[in-house]
C-alpha cells in the first residue's frame, strides 16, 4: 500500500516513511491510495476478539511491507500490555441504545494512548533496524503531548519535544508532561494558544532545511499511523453491537478531526458505520463547516473540554480531500484560501458528499456541565468534559432502532474541576498514577517565534 498527500505534489511513500514524516512536503497530509474492504464474514469473525487481534487484521493491509506478520503482531501486544483494562475499550450503556465506548484506560488516561503507545513501539522498532535517529516535534492542547512523552520517553533514538499552550492546559496534563525524568523529554510551554502551538510545529515542518537537518518526525494527529490505529475501536465496537448484521452511530467529541476521521475509515472498510456526529464545544468551527458548508475561523475561546479549543481542525482536510473526489489541486486552493482569508466556502459537490458521513452538534459550557451532574444522577457515571459534549450531542442526534455509541475521550480524573463544579465530586486518579501530584515538574517557557524555538530545539537535542 502506498500513501499519496491531499494537496497532490509530494512524494508518494510507504507506510514507513508516511509514519515517520508525518506532515508530507507539500504541507498536505497523508492518506493510504486505496482503502483495503473487509468481507461480511471477516468482520462477522472478529466479534468478541481480543483487542489486539482485531487490531493486526484491521491495521494489517495497511502496513504493508514496513514490518513482517510477527513483527507487526509483537508491537500492537507491547503497546497495548500497559492499558488498565483487559477490553482495552471497554463499551458501557448509558441509555437505551446509547453507549459509552471508554478509551481512557492507557497510561496518560486519553483516547491518544491508543495511537500513541503503538507509534511508539514502531518508531523504535523501524529505527532499530535502520539506526537513524529523530527529533519528534508536537503541538498540544494537552492530552496529544503527555501521551507522546510517555510513548518515546527513555527512546534512545527519539528526542521529543512537545509545545503546549502555557496556562490552557489541566494540571494533571501538565504534570503528566513535566514530570518524566528522561532527558530525551521537553517540554516546552508557549506564550500563546494551541493554535499558535500548531502553526509553529507546521511552520518547522515547512522550513525543509530545518526538517532534514535536525531529522523531524511529526507524531500530531496529522501523522497517518494515528488514524490508523484509530481504526480498530470503531471495529471492536460495531462488532460488539451486532456488526456487520447491523448498523452502528458514532458521536466523536471532535477538535483536529482526526479521531472522527478514524470511523470513515473504518466505514470505508465495510464496518457498517452509519453516520459520524462530530461533537464539539463552542469552539464549533467543524460542525459550522459540516452544517453550513462555510468553514470559517473564528478565535479560540477557552473551554472547560480544552482538548477541543482549537479553529484550525487539521484533518479536515483529510475529509475535504474525499468530498473533493481526491483533488488534490482542490484541497489546495481552500487552504491557501484559509491562510490568506481565515475561511473558505465548501463546493455544493462536496458539502453532499460530507453530509452522506457526517453530522456535527455544539454543547454549551452550561450544557455540559449539566450532562456530567446528569449522567452521573442517572448512571453513576462520571464524564469528563470532552465526553459530556459528546453524549450531549449524542441525544440530539439518536436515530431510531441504530445504537449511539459516544467515545469518552478521557478519564474524569484527567479534569477533575470541571467534574467537581458540575458534581461536587473530584475523581480520584488511579492508582497507578496517584503519585502525580508529588513529582517534580521540570518546563521551559518559549515565546511563540519560530527562530528561537528552531534555536532551542538544535541545541537540546541529544544526538
Ligand atoms: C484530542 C482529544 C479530543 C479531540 O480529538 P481529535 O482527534 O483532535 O478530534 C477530544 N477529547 C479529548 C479528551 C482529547 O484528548
Amino acid at each position: 500500500m502506498t500513501y499519496i498527500s491531499t494537496r497532490g505534489i509530494a512524494p508518494i511513500l510507504g507506510f514507513e516513511e508516511a509514519m515517520m514524516t508525518g506532515l508530507a512536503r507539500d504541507g498536505g497530509l497523508y492518506v493510504p491510495d486505496a482503502v483495503p474492504v473487509m468481507g461480511r464474514d471477516e468482520i462477522a469473525a472478529l466479534a468478541g476478539r481480543p483487542y489486539e487481534e482485531v487490531a493486526f487484521r484491521v491495521m494489517r493491509p495497511f502496513v504493508g511491507e514496513a514490518f513482517d506478520d510477527a513483527t507487526f503482531s509483537g508491537l500492537i501486544e507491547a503497546a497495548y500490555s500497559g492499558f488498565g483494562h483487559p477490553a482495552r475499550a471497554p463499551l458501557k450503556q448509558v441509555a437505551p441504545g446509547g453507549f459509552l465506548l471508554e478509551l481512557f484506560h492507557g497510561p496518560t488516561l486519553a483516547f491518544k494512548d491508543f495511537a500513541m503507545q503503538l507509534i511508539g513501539q514502531m518508531f523504535e522498532a523501524a529505527l532499530k533496524r535502520s539506526g537513524r535517529r529523530l527529533t519528534v516535534v508536537g503541538a498540544t492542547s494537552g492530552d496529544t503531548g503527555s501521551a507522546a512523552i510517555e510513548a518515546f520517553r527513555g527512546m534512545e533514538a527519539v528526542d521529543v519535544f512537545i509545545l503546549y499552550p502555557h496556562v490552557r492546559v489541566s494540571e494533571v496534563q501538565r504534570r503528566q508532561m513535566t514530570t518524566p525524568v528522561e532527558s530525551n523529554v521537553h517540554a516546552l510551554a508557549l506564550h500563546g494558544d494551541f493554535d499558535d502551538c500548531q502553526a509553529r510545529v507546521k511552520d518547522m515542518f515547512n522550513d525543509l532545511a530545518f526538517r532534514d537537518e535536525v531529522a523531524l518526525a511529526g507524531v500530531n494527529s496529522i501523522n497517518w499511523a494515528r488514524v490508523l490505529a484509530q481504526v480498530v475501536y470503531y471495529v471492536t465496537a460495531a462488532t460488539s453491537l451486532g456488526a456487520p448484521h447491523r448498523e452502528v452511530d458514532f458521536c466523536v467529541p471532535t477538535g483536529n478531526f482526526g479521531d472522527i476521521f478514524a470511523g470513515s475509515i473504518a466505514r470505508r472498510m465495510g464496518v457498517p458505520v452509519g453516520r459520524l456526529i462530530a461533537a464539539t464545544n463552542h469552539n464549533d468551527v467543524v460542525a459550522r463547516a459540516i452544517r453550513d458548508g462555510e468553514y470559517r475561523k473564528g478565535r479560540v475561546e477557552p473551554s472547560r473540554s480544552p482538548s477541543m479549543d482549537i479553529q484550525v481542525s487539521s484533518n479536515f482536510e483529510r475529509a475535504l480531500f474525499e468530498a473533493y473526489g481526491r483533488d488534490g489541486a482542490a484541497v489546495k486552493q481552500l487552504m491557501d484560501e484559509l491562510k490568506s482569508a481565515d475561511g473558505f466556502a465548501i463546493s455544493q459537490g462536496a458539502r453532499q458528499a460530507l453530509s452522506e458521513v457526517y453530522g456535527a452538534g455544539r454543547a454549551s459550557e452550561a450544557e455540559t456541565l449539566a450532562r456530567i451532574r446528569r449522567t452521573r444522577a442517572e448512571t453513576g457515571e462520571l464524564l469528563c468534559p470532552h465526553t459530556a459534549v459528546g453524549l450531549e450531542v449524542a441525544e440530539g442526534a439518536a436515530r431510531e432502532g441504530v445504537p449511539m455509541v459516544t467515545l469518552a475521550t478521557a478519564h474524569p480524573a484527567k479534569f477533575p474541576d470541571a467534574v467537581e463544579e458540575a458534581t461536587g465530586e473530584r475523581p480520584p486518579l488511579p492508582s497507578r498514577m496517584a503519585d502525580l501530584y508529588e513529582r517534580p515538574e521540570r518546563v521551559t517557557r518559549v515565546d511563540n517565534d519560530l527562530s528561537a524555538l528552531q534555536h532551542l530545539i538544535r541545541s537540546r537535542r541529544t544526538s
